[in-house]
């Protein structure tokens, strides 16, 4: 995900069974064997430029003539005029063939939700997650304070708590973890080796765990690939928001990586990402939201939710030339290899 401004004071403590989430709470984070737990925090109302978004939720397309799967979104944000409760996103996206979801929790608060709703009896069954310390979030627990001048655990503690709670019902995947030199300074040392230090934990988490493993790459293609390269990347490596040109995507797939592809491929200043995507084909390919962020188009800068999926396929299939409806079927085959998912299957 791209991290963009938080809604939430965390203070890296452990929540007691029944304490509710601190955060700007949008609703209870509490967890209860009836309600699948609401969302914590809120997508911030300013957009990078400082206006103010449209808050307001894009309409309903057309629905896919074959269902697949988002492999990445954050169920865990808030967003729109009026929010919705994870079964809410969950119907909406079944509505138009988005028929599972894969929600990813980035952040302590974030992993600890994305483990309480997998585990409570009200999660949907169309539902897996995944959790990970996102690695901007590494560089904070390096730091030891997040974004409010508060005290975080270190980023040790973090790992360790990630391990364990990967290891409970549900989770699929370890991410969203890789390093992120957009958001961190080449000069603050401290936070790039605190980045590459989680980056290589993660790492080796999904090879102890047999486990897939979803990267963030923002402006670090290089290092992602030696570090890769270095430590052995896991059987199924996973390239989220894929953001590379043609020849990084080759390069990715020669080396027997997955690529997802989010609302960006969509967008007008695209062109290059659209050229990755028609060099490499749908072989490796995936689909996700990333939601609440990155809207596909028409409608970006609005909310996100699985259920607009279908205008990123609309997309993919433009690109690569394929029927949509074989698209949606080579793409739900590989999202269920990847993902280890085959009771997944479409109606
Ligand atoms: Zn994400």
């Amino acid at each position: 995900m791209a991290r963009r401004g938080r809604g939430s004071s965390y203070d890296g403590r452990m929540p007691s069974p029944h304490e509710t989430e601190t955060g700007s709470a949008t609703g209870s984070g509490a967890v209860s064997a009836t309600a699948a737990p609401a969302p914590v925090r809120s997508r911030e109302d300013i957009d990078p430029r400082g206006r103010s978004r449209d808050r307001s939720w894009p309409p309903t397309p057309q629905p896919l003539p074959f269902p697949v799967i988002d492999n990445h979104c954050h169920l865990d944000f808030a967003d729109g005029d009026q929010s919705l409760s994870v079964p809410e996103h969950v119907a909406r996206a079944a509505a138009v063939g988005v028929d599972a979801q894969i929600t990813i929790g980035s952040d302590l608060e974030a992993v600890r939700w994305t483990a309480a709703l997998l585990a409570s009896e009200a999660c949907p069954p169309s539902l897996r997650g995944g959790v990970a310390v996102h690695p901007n979030e590494a560089a904070l627990h390096a730091r030891g304070t997040d974004h409010d001048g508060n005290p975080l655990i270190s980023l040790g503690t973090a790992l360790a708590e990630v391990s364990e709670l990967l290891r409970g019902p549900g989770m699929v995947v370890v991410g969203e973890t890789g390093l992120d030199w957009f958001r961190t300074s080449r000069q603050d040392s401290t936070a790039r080796a605190a980045q590459i230090e989680s980056f290589r934990a993660h790492i080796a988490l999904a090879k102890e765990l047999d486990l897939p493993l979803q990267i963030h790459d923002r402006d670090a293609h290089r290092d992602v690939l030696e570090i890769l390269e270095t430590d052995g990347a896991p059987e199924r490596t996973v390239f989220h928001c894929f953001s590379g040109d043609a020849e990084f995507a080759r390069t990715c797939v020669d080396r027997g990586y997955f690529l997802s592809f989010a609302g960006t491929v969509t967008f007008k200043n695209a062109g290059e990402l659209r050229g990755a995507l028609a060099e490499v084909g749908l072989g490796r390919v995936m689909v996700e939201t990333d939601a609440p962020f990155l809207t596909p188009m028409p409608y970006r800068g609005r909310p996100n939710s699985s259920y607009l999926i279908p205008l990123t396929m609309a997309t993919i299939a433009d690109v690569t030339g394929v029927d949509l409806e074989k698209a949606c079927r080579t793409i739900r085959a590989t999202t269920q290899h990847v993902y280890d998912w085959p009771e997944a299957a479409a109606a």
